[in-house]
């Protein structure tokens, strides 16, 4: 789950990281009001789970409160790769003598909170990771013993020549690695970090993912939820229990289980198809999560097949058939559907099926290659 920056900076604060007050409004009105509670020059903010908002022409300054409402009036209601504001957050500009990145990130690989930071932040870190990686500094954790002092002050030194500056970015480094653990995160990030011409070292931009994993015990965290930033088809899937990751292929693909709906995936591009989503509807299957299933991959204009891959152990074959059957009487599916089925209860299924005129198979291969084969006549 996305956190927006001001609710991330909400966690920053509470673990001591240094930034500026400032607030988050709706309307212009408010913008101004907030200016002038503040004081002297602000940035207006758009508040969209987007990076790259400043050269999208969502971050300006404002030299008083007119300005901030002049700007905020300009920045809510503008779409930012497809997003629109509805928040803007407002807070006193910082003068800037240099711009750091600090990131810290749940690596899969080692299995470690990762740190990355460089001395080249502000915008653009992924063009300075593709084009000048030697310029990032990267540091795993190991979640065991925590952030080590020597290597909080190793990744300050990466950044800083200035003693008090070190000093004020190993502290950052601890309070960010609180923040990450202590939120469930898989990403916690502050670009830039600044320094000011006063010797300051400041956080001007949050960015934190938390797990979704973590929410269950985490009401605080789940409230923050936005949907309106989210993948609407992944928006109902989570609100339908199903487990859905958008893709940008063909190949509608509902399948239960996560691993087989890994390897039904391996399986499409293997036969040079293109998976239109990862779609798990778990292990206990009732027909209901079928026909939402269903809706969800058909809303999809992409889709031009729909391939069922059900292993029936606890999931039963029956009810899976009958979920098809009962989407196909309450809305038309116009794509071809391509049904793979074994296992538990799978005659019935089988029975199921034909008395609707549909096929089913039981072979995964012929059943992936095939549907594979009839995305590519329809494209
Ligand atoms: P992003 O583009 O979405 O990452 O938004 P940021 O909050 O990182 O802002 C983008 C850029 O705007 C920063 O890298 C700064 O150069 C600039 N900016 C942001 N806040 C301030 C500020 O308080 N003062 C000044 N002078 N520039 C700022
Ligand atoms: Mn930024």
């Amino acid at each position: 789950m996305n956190l927006h920056e001001y609710q991330a900076r909400d966690l920053l604060k509470v673990a001591g990281i240094p930034m500026f007050d400032g607030d988050v409004a709706s309307t212009p009105t408010e913008a101004e009001a907030i200016a002038r509670r503040v004081g002297g020059t602000v940035v207006v903010k758009a508040q969209v789970h987007v990076g790259g908002r400043g050269k999208a022409g969502g971050v300006k300054l404002a030299r008083n409160p007119a300005e901030a409402s002049e700007c905020a009036s300009q920045i809510l209601g503008m779409t930012i790769k497809g997003l629109v504001v509805n928040k803007v957050l407002v807070v006193p500009a910082a003068e800037i003598a240099t711009e750091s990145y600090v990131g810290l990130i749940l690596d899969r690989a080692t299995q470690r909170p990762v740190f990355m930071v460089s001395d080249a932040g502000g915008v653009d870190i992924e063009e300075v990771a593709a084009k000048t990686p030697e310029k990032i500094t990267k540091l795993a954790v190991d979640p065991r013993y925590g952030l080590q002092p020597h290597q909080a002050l190793t990744l300050a030194l990466a950044l800083y020549r200035d003693w008090a500056h070190v000093k004020a970015a190993t502290r950052i480094m601890h309070q960010l690695y609180t923040v990450f653990m202590s939120n469930g995160a898989s990403l916690a990030e502050i670009n830039p970090l600044v320094t000011t011409p006063d010797g300051k070292v400041l956080a001007l931009d949050a960015k934190i993912i938390i797990d979704d994993n973590e929410l269950d015990r985490r009401p605080d965290l789940a409230v923050l939820r936005d949907e309106s930033g989210e993948e609407p088809s992944e928006v109902q899937a989570r609100r339908a229990n199903l487990t859905f990751i958008k893709l940008d292929g063909d190949v509608g693909c509902v399948v239960n289980g996560a691993g087989l709906a890994m390897a039904t995936m391996d399986l499409v591009k293997y036969y040079g198809g293109e998976p239109a989503n990862f779609l798990d509807i778990g292990g206990s299957s009732n027909p209901e999560k079928v026909v939402n299933a269903l809706k969800i991959i058909t809303a999809d204009p992409n889709v031009k097949v729909i391939l069922f891959n059900i292993f029936g152990g606890i999931t039963r074959t029956d009810d899976v058939a009958n979920g098809i059957v009962a989407a196909t009487k309450q809305f038309k599916v116009e794509v071809p559907i391509v049904i793979r089925l074994t296992g538990t209860n799978e005659a019935e299924a089988f029975k199921i099926l034909e008395s609707v005129g549909m096929a089913a198979m039981n072979d995964m291969d012929a059943a992936v290659s095939k549907a594979v084969a009839l995305a590519k006549e329809a494209a």
